[in-house]
């Protein structure tokens, strides 16, 4: 079994690399290393026998044929993306080329590898977006499979167009399809310009907490490594041509969650004042979202799967590691674009 994940060197592609490559599985990781992908991310892996990286474009279609010809992939992950809101208000082109353009060369490449495989063959392609495409809710009310597409930002717009896309090579030319939209992904080697890292590293500096508007913005929050297990769950037995929405029934306002972060760090590594102290007001992004919270029913009860986390654990673990590796942080880049109240 050979399988593709692109995005692989970014956030969730690699939580879900090191799953794979240790549950046995012989991973091709193709991964255009943008300021967000990190080798480092999947360090000790090429080691097992079972990883390879290949630094390549989706864009690219003939690169992309060229890579499903050579490996012969039996199932394929979608992560590759831009994937910051405020930089897609800033260079929105740069999401429609990757997102939407990227998107559509890679279905077209898998397709033409899926149509040269024997019948029967079992090849899978799984999507993987975010639960912004369906906009934004009021205080009440779930996203479910059956949401409207209602996306506000440039980056949410351009993964609606690329999820259209993937149900579009399903239903018209077959190809086995599957798209899994997923609430905001917190944990270990997460890029830090999103609200967890640059709030634990700016408050371990001393710096102000920036916080959009009254941080009144509610998040639902899922553990990156319940993510990536959700995909694979997708993987092994969700159905084709269906939509499967991940997330873990842990809403947050902005401030709450901040709040929460600064008193996990009073405890792990206090300081002479609270955190909280650090909290700053600044004015909102334009277009902000209210609120996102998903209903997972279909995926917990088709699927069988479960979020193993809880957000005060997972939090917890999580700024202990960036307590701990705040080397990799330095390393990862520059933090000047700093995104708050949101982290997709
Ligand atoms: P990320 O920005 O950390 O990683 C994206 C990866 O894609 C990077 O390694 C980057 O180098 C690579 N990439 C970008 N453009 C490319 C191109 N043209 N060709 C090849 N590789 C390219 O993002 P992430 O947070 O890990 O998100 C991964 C996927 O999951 C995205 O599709 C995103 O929309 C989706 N998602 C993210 C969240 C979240 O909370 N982070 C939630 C739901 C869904």
């Amino acid at each position: 079994m050979t399988i593709f994940v692109t995005g692989g060197a970014g956030f969730i592609g690699s939580a879900l690399v090191r799953q794979l490559v240790a549950a046995g599985d012989s991973v091709v990781t193709i991964d255009k290393l943008t300021y967000a992908g990190n080798l480092e991310n999947l360090s000790g892996l090429d080691a097992t026998g079972r990883h390879r990286f290949v630094q390549a474009d989706i864009c690219d279609v003939d690169a992309m044929r060229g890579l499903f010809a050579e490996h012969r992939p039996d199932i394929v992950y979608h992560l590759a993306a831009e994937s910051h809101v405020d930089r897609s208000i800033d260079d929105p082109l740069a999401f429609v080329r990757t997102n939407v353009l990227g998107t559509a060369a890679l279905l077209t490449a898998a397709l033409d590898h899926w149509r040269g495989l024997p019948k029967g063959n079992g090849f899978r392609f799984l999507h993987v977006s975010t639960d912004e495409v369906y906009g934004e809710l009021d205080a009440t009310g779930l996203f479910s499979e059956a949401s409207p597409y209602q996306p506000n930002s440039p980056y949410s717009s351009s993964k609606a167009s690329s999820d259209h896309l993937a149900r579009a090579w399903h239903r018209t030319y077959g190809l086995p399809v599957m798209v899994s939209n997923c609430s905001n992904n917190y944990g270990p080697y997460q890029y830090p310009e999103k609200l967890i890292p640059v709030v634990a590293l700016n408050a371990l500096e001393g710096k102000a907490l920036p916080i959009y508007g009254k941080g009144e913005n509610v998040r639902d929050w899922i553990h990156v490594d319940d993510h990536a297990a959700g995909l694979r769950a997708i993987m092994a037995r969700g159905r084709l041509g269906e939509t499967y929405l991940v997330g873990s029934r842990s809403e947050r306002t902005n401030i709450d969650l901040v709040r929460q972060i600064c008193r996990i760090l009073d405890e792990l590594q206090p300081a002479a004042q609270p955190y909280e102290s650090l909290i700053t007001h600044v004015t909102d992004r334009p277009g902000h979202d209210a609120r996102y919270a998903i209903d997972p029913t279909k995926a917990e009860t088709e699927l069988g799967w479960r979020p193993r986390h809880s957000l005060e654990d997972g939090l917890r673990e999580t700024i202990a590691w960036y307590i701990a590796n705040r080397d990799w942080c330095a390393r990862a880049g520059e933090r000047s674009r700093i995104g708050l109240g949101h982290a997709a």
